[in-house]
Order: structure tokens, then C-alpha cells, then sequence
């Protein structure tokens, strides 16, 4: 453990190593419910947002199933030097000890932890500026005990139903627990050790702080931080986020340029098109699928088209590009995001692609899982001026529009 620095730093923990029966029982999702797809993203991508946007938290560590292969995926999207990852436990405690646990070498004594769920999508960054503002204030620690968590109060009157009589518990003073918690280092890791040799599986950090006797206290944050419990409440999640981040819609563009080779055909949309000249290219050199990867890619904040198929590796020399359409098509289903339109121009003096424009269109569909009609090819010359009117290459440009 390294010395305790003049200011306290805030570090954050995610589980995320639940399956999520309840979400599994409600939804015909395949994925555990922080992978849902929410709006462009996943679920955890969006819960995650806050924390690594805001200045005063040095590191976010997610805390991982032992076999999750969807998270390098979302690794490399959020593309963050604060993330880390470590293995999660058996339920949440221990997730969130692994975490502390990862953190140890890293954070001192009285650094803050920060504690978010994974399927907290909608944490807004003003809430989570109140919770640091909070335990930022003087003379905080002294008075609260260590920790702080966001809440909501309690609006709905309440009902218990125990063995077939219902009584209404009163309201007063009744909250529900959000997230993120907040607690010093040691306090937590002790806290949830006590727990964890107690048997006792606490449903929030707070309760654990609570058990030795410490006082968090509760910070007003906003309703709209809701859980996802339930597949139906990935609609509440939504329309919040809609409301609060506005449109959902994404809009990408793509360019390539493949210069004229040895050949006797060029391959445009996954169309062979017969002409005196092949092109020079790693790949089957089709410029079409090539901006339109590029323009779908630039529509997820996903990169582009070298990233994820480099021209250094072997696998794809005289690929097929249609493969990486699919691939890409993939990402953007694993995004929740649909192709709304495509408008592509072929910028060439030859060929002529008039007569192909439908095969292009069909095959460009096909693998978008999109109608052909939305996937509008045109063409045009450049009036023989530049590398193109001279007859050296031919280009592509593409515009997408993506929704959820
Ligand atoms: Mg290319």
C-alpha cells in the first residue's frame, strides 16, 4: 500500500461479473443484462460513461466473469487508459473485493472508492459530481463515518405483504439506495471481509459499512439512475437516456481510393465487374465495401476499417470484403444499432456500374440485414480531371445513418 498522498483520490469499482437471472428470466437476450444492447451501446459501456468522463476519478476497475469475451470488444471502443479489469467473485462483495484487492498496489489507504453497478446506465454526471462534492467538503469524514451514497427519496406509499397481510409501511425517512457508494480504501475492504467471514451477503456496499457501526449518508441524486433488473426496464433506461443525451441517431462517412493494377476486373459492392485493369490492394480492393466499413465504423465511434482489418496481416490478403461487412454488420447489431440509409458515390471514368447498381445494392443489404431499397449506389466521373480522370484508380464515398 502505497503512502497516503495530501489529497485523497477517488478510484471507482464495476461489477460486472453477474448473469443476471432475473434480466435472463424476462428478456430473449442471450447476453447477461450490463451486455444488453441500450441505445447504440451496451448497457455497461453506458454505465461506465460517467465514471471515465469525470476528472477526479484516477482509475475504473471492472470486475469480469472468468470466460467474458464481450468485454475486449467494449474495451477497445471505450479505448480509456483509465480502465482496468480484474476477475469478479461469486457474487457482488466479492467482486468488489477483487477489485480492492486489484487496486492495492495502486491506491493508498484513505483513497476513495467508488462503487457502481454495471446495469446503472443512466448515471448523470452532475449526480456524480454531487457524491464527489459531498466527501470532498470539510470536515465530511468526521461526520459521516466514512462513506456516502446516492439516493433517491421513496415517493409511492409503501405496501409489506408477509403470509397474506399487507400493511403500509410508513414513508418517512424511506430511500432507495443508488449507485455509486463511495467509502475509504481500508474501511470498505474491511468492511466487506467482516461480512464475507460473517456469512452475510450484503445487497449493497452500504450495509456492510453499516454493520460496523459507520454512517454513511445519503446524497439526493436523481431518479432517473435506475437499475436494470428486468428486460422491460431497458426501455425506461431508453427513454432517459434519449431525454437526457438527446437523439439516438449516428451518422458516419467513408472515403477509399484503390489506384488501377494488373487485372481484368474490378470487384464494386461484391459485384465482379469485367475492365482492362485490375487494382492494386491488399485485399479484393472493393472501394465500395471499403467506405462503407468506414462510414459504419465512424457512425459507432468504432474506429475504421485498418484498425480492425490491418493491411499488415496475412489473413487478409485477396479477402473477400464482404466478409468485412459482416463483421462490421456484427458490431453494429452488438451496438443495438440498425442501418437507417447508406448513400454511396463511385467516384471512376470506367467502369460503368450502371447495370450493376441493383446486384450491389442486394448484396450490400444481404449482409446489413437491411432492405436494398435503403442502400442507394451512385456514380459519377470526375470530368477527367485528377488521378481518377486520367484513368490511375477509383474511389468511393459513403454516407450511413444508423438508429437504434
Ligand atoms: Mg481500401
Amino acid at each position: 500500500m502505497k503512502p497516503v498522498p495530501a489529497t485523497r483520490r477517488v478510484w471507482a469499482i464495476v461489477p460486472a461479473a453477474g448473469s443476471g437471472a432475473r434480466f435472463a428470466a424476462s428478456s430473449q437476450e442471450a447476453a447477461p443484462k450490463q451486455y444488453a444492447p441500450l441505445l447504440g451501446a451496451t448497457v455497461l459501456e453506458w454505465s461506465l460513461r460517467a465514471l471515465l468522463a469525470e476528472p477526479r476519478v484516477q482509475g475504473v476497475v471492472v470486475a469480469l466473469a472468468a470466460q467474458d469475451g464481450r468485454w475486449p470488444a467494449i474495451a477497445s471502443k471505450l479505448d480509456s487508459a483509465k480502465l482496468q479489469t480484474t476477475i469478479g467473485g461469486r457474487n457482488r462483495q466479492d467482486s468488489v473485493l477483487n477489485g480492492l484487492e486489484s487496486l492495492a498496489s495502486q491506491a493508498g489507504a484513505e483513497d476513495w472508492i467508488l462503487v457502481h453497478d454495471a446495469a446503472r446506465p443512466c448515471l448523470s454526471g452532475e449526480d456524480l459530481k454531487a457524491l464527489l462534492d459531498a466527501i470532498d467538503a470539510p470536515g465530511f469524514e468526521l461526520s459521516a463515518g466514512g462513506g456516502a451514497v446516492l439516493a433517491a427519496p421513496i415517493v409511492d406509499t409503501v405496501k409489506r405483504q408477509m403470509q397474506g397481510e399487507v400493511t403500509t409501511v410508513d414513508r418517512q425517512g424511506l430511500w432507495r439506495a443508488l449507485t455509486p457508494q463511495v467509502f475509504g480504501f481500508e474501511r470498505l475492504r474491511g468492511a466487506l471481509q467482516d461480512a464475507a467471514h460473517a456469512g452475510i451477503v450484503v445487497t449493497d456496499e452500504a450495509q456492510a459499512m453499516e454493520r460496523m457501526g459507520l454512517r454513511p449518508v445519503l446524497v439526493a441524486g436523481s431518479p432517473f439512475n435506475v437499475k436494470i433488473t428486468r428486460a422491460e426496464d431497458l426501455v425506461i433506461a431508453g427513454n432517459i437516456l434519449r431525454t437526457t443525451e438527446g437523439s439516438s441517431m449516428r451518422v458516419g462517412q467513408g472515403f477509399d481510393v484503390h489506384a488501377f493494377g494488373e487485372g481484368d476486373h474490378v470487384i464494386l459492392g461484391g459485384v465482379r465487374i469485367a475492365h482492362p485493369k485490375g487494382v492494386v490492394a491488399h485485399s479484393d480492393g472493393d472501394v465500395v465495401i471499403h467506405a462503407l466499413c468506414d462510414a459504419l465504423l465512424g457512425a459507432m465511434g468504432d474506429g475504421d476499417i485498418g484498425r480492425h482489418f490491418p493491411d499488415s496481416d496475412p489473413r487478409y490478403r485477396g479477402a473477400d470484403s464482404r466478409v468485412f461487412l459482416r463483421v462490421v454488420a456484427e458490431r453494429m447489431r452488438a451496438a443495438g444499432l440498425k442501418l437507417i440509409n447508406a448513400d454511396v458515390t463511385v467516384l471512376a471514368e470506367a467502369p460503368r456500374i450502371a447495370a450493376h447498381r441493383g446486384e450491389m445494392s442486394e448484396n450490400l443489404a444481404a449482409d446489413l440485414d437491411a432492405p436494398a431499397q435503403r442502400i442507394n449506389i451512385k456514380a459519377t466521373t470526375t470530368e477527367r480531371l485528377g488521378f481518377i480522370g486520367r484513368g490511375e484508380g477509383l474511389a468511393a464515398m459513403a454516407s450511413v445513418l444508423l438508429g437504434p
